[in-house]
């Protein structure tokens, strides 16, 4: 049975990096050889190549309507885009300022949050994006600058991406949470370690939804980065967490909140993102999505819609709550047109 009248994954990335030929410069060739660090160092570097192939079948095996499709990590605005031309009533896409980053990663020019600023203002001129994302805009060099970047220094450099969302009013998605495998600086995305700080974005900017990409869980099983995006969304009504990721436990956190409840999470994955289930027999949770280094980068497309749709399903919740959580929400953060009325619990 489906499990919702119209279901949106709110994270998804829509493209794949081809590593193969880069991994081989390297001299290496077996994929338990190619680590996540060594990717992560490479990956600003690949192509990244269309693969809604792949996404398009789990969308139909899962019965899942419509994907908002998220650039990270080098990969590229432009094959978002023409995937929303080619399938308008499956995809919507938000965007990063790509083009600064890889200006910057090749010398042309220094990264500056101004930089990025003019871009996505560019990019959400053309009408054709409806946010920002994934996270927020941060400087390619981060993770080997050397420097560590100041609360004050980068909540100021958020302050401009939050007027950019502002004048387009559109959405920003800020990232919480690691993969395990891929390391995330602090100094590459400090509030992603500090999702408290989005208190004072959050009343300075209470126009402008902030989405948590992950909602504090993109791997293993420590909870307190979710705890801090609870109380924040709880604090605030324009704060949202996705939650793709969680087991069925941490959905039920977020929902026993009375200032959160169902109105305020997203559903989303990180289809993708090669993120590998990991099952850890006779633990609570007993899967959870998490890379493990030792094992080396996984090499196939990780089923990531069946498991989650699964933590979804094991929730006694209203429907009505359960269709929010699964799409209402995300038609209207996102503002994307439904043709009926009255087929979502109304939220203020
Ligand atoms: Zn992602």
């Amino acid at each position: 049975m489906k499990l919702g009248r119209f279901i949106i994954d709110t994270h998804v990335h829509a493209q794949r990096h081809a590593a193969g030929p880069e991994f081989k410069k390297l001299g290496i060739a077996v994929p338990e050889k190619m680590k996540y660090r060594d990717l992560s160092n490479i990956m600003p570097h690949l192509t990244a190549y269309d693969n809604s192939k792949r996404l398009l079948y789990d969308m139909e095996c899962y019965d899942v309507d419509m994907c908002v499709l998220l650039p990270a990590f080098g990969m590229s605005n432009d094959i978002n885009m023409a995937l929303v031309e080619k399938y308008p009533d499956k995809f919507v896409a938000v965007c990063a300022p790509k083009k600064t980053a890889e200006r910057a990663l090749a010398g042309e020019i220094e990264w500056t949050i101004e930089a990025a600023c003019q871009e996505l203002d560019e990019l959400l001129s053309t009408g054709k994006f409806v946010g920002l994302g994934e996270g927020m805009p941060t400087t390619p060099e981060g993770r080997t600058s050397g420097k560590t970047l100041g609360h004050s220094e980068r909540m100021d450099q958020l302050r401009k991406v939050m007027d950019v969302a502002r004048k387009h009013k559109v959405p920003v998605r800020v990232h919480t949470g690691s993969p395990m495998g891929y390391p995330i600086a602090y100094t590459y995305w400090p509030e992603n370690w500090h999702p408290y700080w989005m208190n004072d974005l959050a009343v300075e900017y209470p126009d402008v939804p902030i989405i948590y990409d992950h909602g504090g869980m993109q791997g293993g099983n420590q909870e307190n980065l979710v705890n801090e995006c609870i109380q924040v969304a709880a604090n605030h009504d324009n704060v949202y967490l996705e939650t793709g990721l969680y087991w069925t436990e941490l959905y039920y956190k977020a929902l026993v909140n009375p200032n959160v409840g169902p109105e305020k999470l997203l559903w989303g994955t990180d289809w993708g993102a090669s993120i590998p289930t990991h099952t850890h027999i006779g633990a609570h949770p007993q899967t959870y999505a998490m890379q493990v280094r030792k094992d080396g980068i996984v090499t196939h497309q990780v089923d990531v819609m069946g498991w989650s749709l699964k933590q979804v399903s094991r929730l006694d919740i209203s429907q009505d709550d359960m269709n929010l959580i699964l799409g209402g929400n995300a038609l209207r953060i996102y503002k994307i047109p439904f043709p009926l009325s009255r087929m979502f619990k109304p939220v203020e």
